[in-house]
């Protein structure tokens, strides 16, 4: 089974798809996680997407849909993909359709995670990682543990993101409503999406995506 998770930045996207992985033998392609490995590891894409990241807008089509081809192309031992923060514009989406066609598989359920733009705020500032499992945690709703190792891993460093500010927010937010909420109408019409409550405490919105996911 193939699963596009939707929703804006903060809506728990990259939780749920952790829990999959670990419960469903899937496969996560998160296209931040890529850039982010290729912006930490220094790579011409790397240097070249930075800036754009940094201030919350999105890369060009190009760039991730070859990132996401590759990808498509090299992990094959699993149960399915679970797609995280792509597609995020009508052209990746329909780069997505064809790639999967050619690869002979398909998308069978699009999730959105709905969550208000205050709740999404609140995560996004208060947001940390496990720098070794990649653990999230939440300074006020699940806050890295008195003993300062992540109770997922034991991993003792933790890391916030550079774009996990306000005014990085807003741009994101922006190019959200502007870019890839159309994508809600896209695979409305195909039959596909599923909408979830994304403001439950993480085991209800496991429960939620499960029960979409049945039916
Ligand atoms: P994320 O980790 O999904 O929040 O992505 C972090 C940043 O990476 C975004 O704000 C964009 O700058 C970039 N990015 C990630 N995925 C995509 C995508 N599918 N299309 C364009 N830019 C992306």
């Amino acid at each position: 089974m193939n699963i596009i998770l939707l929703g804006p930045p903060g809506a728990g996207k990259g939780t749920q798809a952790r829990y999959l992985v670990e419960n469903r033998n899937m496969v996560q392609l998160s296209t931040g996680d890529m850039l982010r490995e290729a912006k930490d590891s220094g790579t011409e894409m790397g240097k070249m997407v930075a800036g754009v990241m940094a201030r919350g807008e999105l890369v060009t089509d190009e760039i991730v849909i070859g990132l996401i081809k590759e990808k498509l192309e090299s992990d094959t031992t699993h149960d399915g993909f679970i797609f995280d923060g792509f597609p995020r514009t009508l052209e990746q989406a329909d780069a997505l359709a064809d790639l999967m066609k050619f690869e002979g598989q398909r998308i069978d359920a699009v999730i959105e995670m709905r969550v208000d733009d205050d709740a999404l705020v609140e995560r996004i500032t208060a947001r940390s990682t496990c720098g070794n499992c990649g653990e999230v945690f939440n300074d006020n709703t699940k806050p890295i543990p008195a003993d300062g190792k992540c109770d997922h891993c034991g991993g003792t460093e933790f890391k916030r993101r550079a774009d996990d500010n306000e005014e990085s927010l807003k741009i994101r937010l922006m190019a959200y409503y502007k870019q890839t909420s159309p994508l809600i109408g896209y695979y409305y019409a195909k039959g596909l999406l599923k909408a979830v409550n994304g403001l439950g405490e993480i085991e209800e919105v496991q429960a939620e995506i499960a029960a979409a996911l049945k039916g």
